[in-house]
């Protein structure tokens, strides 16, 4: 017997569910690439991709994930043999230098815990040491899908501020953008990347850079650049240059309508409503780990991030046969540990296009599933969830 029956809920931290009013913006004919609404919808995006990452610098899109928009971030600026430090907070800083390595760049990292935020004293005294000014750049993750850390990057600023050091700021948003304030000119990012599938509620395929003018000055100095990824190329007057061949156009209109979407709730709403809703999930996380058998991987509270939730099994037991059935029995399909923590995590997706009915359907699930495989747990996790947003959302 199952409970299945209905609509499947995805609650994995990428891709994250896509409203019907994009899939629907999406459903069109193919229409010409050289004329008509699809060169107001680049313009659009492209501007509004700028309100989003609160830059005047320059947005490109790319037809690729959020891999791509690393590599496009690299080569744009980096030279075979630079050297780049990598702070590790989970698995996708490491996985960026990983790329990065491949194309030639000499990687440092340095050592994070993963079960905390990146310590920017730790990256300051560094800093401090490489007097040649031989690190390029500094790339880091705002938020860490594996260890769902959130970094403070305007105190990874400070730190690279107070040593004096002149590397370029590079930061992943692809777990963050659309879920959490972002300020790229305020807080002194030189690049940041994000993906269309996760705080964005698109499909996934397109990726975007955001480069400020620092950047795009290093940028005519960098010996990675290829044809398809080059800002310069992009730069380019005619519409088929900003993509180097034909437009991605239907996820175009869906990206235009998405963006509509997050507007239109009003961005300061979209990170509160996240905000709400993650906390409605530690709410239930904390109860529940009153059992002994969960606990957050994330230790220090404030560092727990707003778009996802990692949840470590405590007692050596393995996560699978509860994710099992939460998505075989009850139609709720939540995330892998990953990474160092595959096999013992478990992961909470609450990004994007979700509400109260999905996350705390999602919870009560959950919970379902503790009872179901008598797993040792807190009661009234969803009691917990429940009363913090009966009190935080005002009548
Ligand atoms: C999902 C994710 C990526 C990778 O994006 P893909 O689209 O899978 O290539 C990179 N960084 C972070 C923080 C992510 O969450």
């Amino acid at each position: 017997m199952t409970v299945r029956h209905g609509r499947e809920f995805l609650s994995i931290p990428g891709p994250t569910t896509v409203p019907d009013d994009v899939l629907a913006a999406m459903h069109r004919p193919a229409i010409d690439i050289y004329s008509g609404a699809l060169i107001e919808v680049t313009a659009s995006c492209l501007e509004d991709l700028r309100r989003l990452f609160r830059t005047r610098g320059r947005t490109y899109i790319y037809a690729a994930n959020g891999h791509g928009a690393w590599e496009a971030a690299l080569v744009n600026l980096l030279s075979k043999g630079d050297k780049i430090l990598v702070l590790e907070s989970g698995r996708f800083a490491l996985g960026w230098g990983e790329m990065a390595a491949v194309l030639g760049i000499r990687v440092e990292v340095l050592p994070g815990n993963w079960r905390r935020a990146v310590d920017p004293a730790a990256l300051e005294a560094r800093l401090r040491e490489d007097k040649a000014g031989d690190i390029k750049a500094v790339l880091v993750v705002q938020i860490d899908t594996a260890s769902s850390v959130v970094n403070d990057i305007p105190g990874i600023r400070k730190a690279i501020d107070n040593a004096g050091h002149d590397a370029l700021l590079m930061v992943d948003t692809i777990a963050s953008l659309g879920t959490m304030p972002f300020d790229m000119d305020g807080w002194g990012v030189d690049v940041a990347v994000t993906g269309s599938q996760k705080g964005l509620m698109m499909p996934p395929g397109l990726s975007f850079v955001a480069a400020n003018e620092k950047a795009r000055a290093v940028h005519q100095q960098a010996g990675l650049r290829t044809h398809y990824w080059d800002w310069t190329a992009r730069d380019g007057a005619e519409h088929y240059q900003k993509y180097c061949g034909t437009p991605p156009e239907h996820m175009l209109f869906g990206l235009r309508k998405a963006l509509d979407m997050l507007f239109e709730e009003g961005l300061e709403n979209v990170f509160e409503r996240h905000r709400l809703l993650a906390e409605a999930v530690r709410r239930a996380v904390e109860a529940w780990g009153a059992g002994g058998a969960l606990e957050f991987n994330i230790t220090e509270p404030s560092e727990r991030a707003n778009s996802v939730t990692t949840v470590l099994t405590t007692d050596g037991r393995d996560p699978k046969p509860l994710l099992a059935y939460c998505e075989q029995k009850c139609g709720v399909v939540l995330g892998i540990g990953i990474g160092d923590l595959g096999g013992r995590a478990l992961r909470i997706a609450h990004m994007g296009h979700v509400n109260a009915p999905m996350v705390l359907g999602t919870l009560a699930v959950l919970e379902t599933g503790l009872v179901a495989l008598g797993i040792p747990h807190g009661e009234g996790g969803v009691r917990a969830a429940v009363e913090w947003l009966g009190r935080s959302v005002p009548a």
